[in-house]
């Protein structure tokens, strides 16, 4: 879990925190907060309670931080959270009514994993700050622009009908923030007709095709488990393979399904590691496991940012960002290698000199009028999630 404090207006981390292995009796929680000078203190670990869950956490953090922000003058006007499912319900933002909680809730068996701990953080939040209004920031909101034939499987339509099988796409709030940015550096910001497949490579992965900042298509889908191969989850595959392993191993769906979403990806293709900096450097060293699999999921993604010139017919720049997208020259290297028929030639020098995001455009000609370009931009999901709380505000 992270949380911070932001000042909507120029973006700036007051305060950053980090829980990790909430819900475990190994839970740990830290705490950095910018001092008079301006400059961020040491890491301090929070004194946790008993519970030791979204909800118990969450409260001694924000307890941590009401006691900062009376210390230091700084009122709280609101608080933003990541919410993973916002199904059909929500397209956009929203300040979070019990309308709009009872809509959430309803999202739960979309997203069962992660809707009911957004939920709990949200009850935990309003305990400590019931005088803020509390925002929701959904990861499929973004995506709520897809045409119906980007989004229906084609599958029985009572699935469709009845339980919600569709893709909803999920990284909205990161694919929504690099479009913007990218359009912005490109000088194109509004332009109605600019073409961006924006490139998000974290530990999970996603692609979306933009256009003048519309999303029409996306790789994830009805889960974020579907489409580019990831850290630890396999993407794509035939839905027949779970058919198959059940009746080869007797494994039941969940076992199964569990495999595909811990057990695949680069680390099941690597044996090694679901870590690209590991691969990166393993590969480099000559392990062929760590090459498969970097050779694996940079042919993948390049195969389906190809796809996406369908929606977008044509493109005008291709983003990278998350992790992967902003420090990884391999990847994004070897991305361009299968990707030069589009017009796309990577720059080895701009490649090298682009990490932690910042460095900008990476192929050659980038004054061309024609040809598209290869950009890294950095994401912030949390500087979206402040300012849409601002905005909702106000
Ligand atoms: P999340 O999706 O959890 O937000 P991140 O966006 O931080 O995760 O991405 C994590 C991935 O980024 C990991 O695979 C990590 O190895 C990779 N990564 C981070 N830094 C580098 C680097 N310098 N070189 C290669 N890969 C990196």
């Amino acid at each position: 879990m992270k949380f911070a404090v932001v000042d909507p207006q120029n973006g700036a981390r007051l305060v950053t925190g980090l829980a990790e292995r909430v819900g475990t009796r190994e839970a740990s929680a830290s705490v950095r907060f910018v001092g008079t000078d301006g400059q961020f203190g040491q890491a301090a670990a929070l004194e946790l309670g008993d519970d030791t869950g979204h909800r118990g956490v969450l409260a001694v953090a924000l307890a941590a931080v009401q006691e900062w922000a009376r210390e230091h003058a700084v009122e709280l006007v609101a608080t933003g959270h990541r919410v993973v499912h916002g199904g059909e319900a929500f397209s956009a933002s929203v300040v979070l009514d019990e309308e709009a909680m009872d809509a959430v809730r309803e999202c739960i068996p979309l997203a069962p994993l992660h809707n009911p701990a957004n939920i709990a953080g949200v009850e935990a939040a309003r305990a400590v700050l019931p005088d803020v209004p509390h925002v929701a920031v959904f990861d499929t909101a973004f995506h709520q622009t897809m045409p119906a034939q980007a989004y229906r499987y084609a599958v029985p339509a009572e699935w469709a009908r009845d339980y919600g099988v569709r893709r909803y796409g999920f990284h909205g709030t990161s694919h929504r923030y690099v479009s913007a940015r990218a359009a912005r550096e490109l000088g194109r910001y509004g332009d109605p007709g600019l073409r961006l497949v924006t490139a998000h490579l974290g530990n999970g992965c996603s692609l979306a095709a933009v256009k003048g900042g519309r999303s029409l298509d996306t790789s994830m889908g009805l889960t974020p488990l579907e489409g580019l191969v990831m850290g630890t989850r396999s993407g794509d595959l035939d839905p027949g393979v779970l058919g198959y392993i059940h009746d080869r191993t007797g494994a039941d769906i969940s076992a199964i399904t569990a495999d595909l979403n811990k057990r695949s990806g680069l680390l099941g293709l690597s044996g090694i590691s679901n870590d690209m900096r590991t691969l990166d450097e393993a590969a480099e060293a000559g392990d062929e496991r760590a090459q498969l699999a970097i050779e694996v999921f940079t042919y993948r993604l390049a195969k389906y940012i190809a796809a996406l010139m369908v929606p977008l017919q044509g493109l005008d720049a291709l983003v990278f960002t998350g992790g992967i997208g902003e420090n990884s020259t391999t990847v994004r290297s070897a991305t361009l290698g299968h990707l030069r028929y589009l017009g796309l030639e990577v720059d080895p020098a701009a490649n090298q000199r682009c990490i932690r995001g910042e460095g900008g455009i990476i192929t050659r000609d980038p004054d061309s009028t024609r040809a598209p370009v290869a950009i890294v931009v950095p994401t912030d999901e949390e500087l979206v999630i402040a300012r849409d709380a601002a905005a909702l505000t106000r």
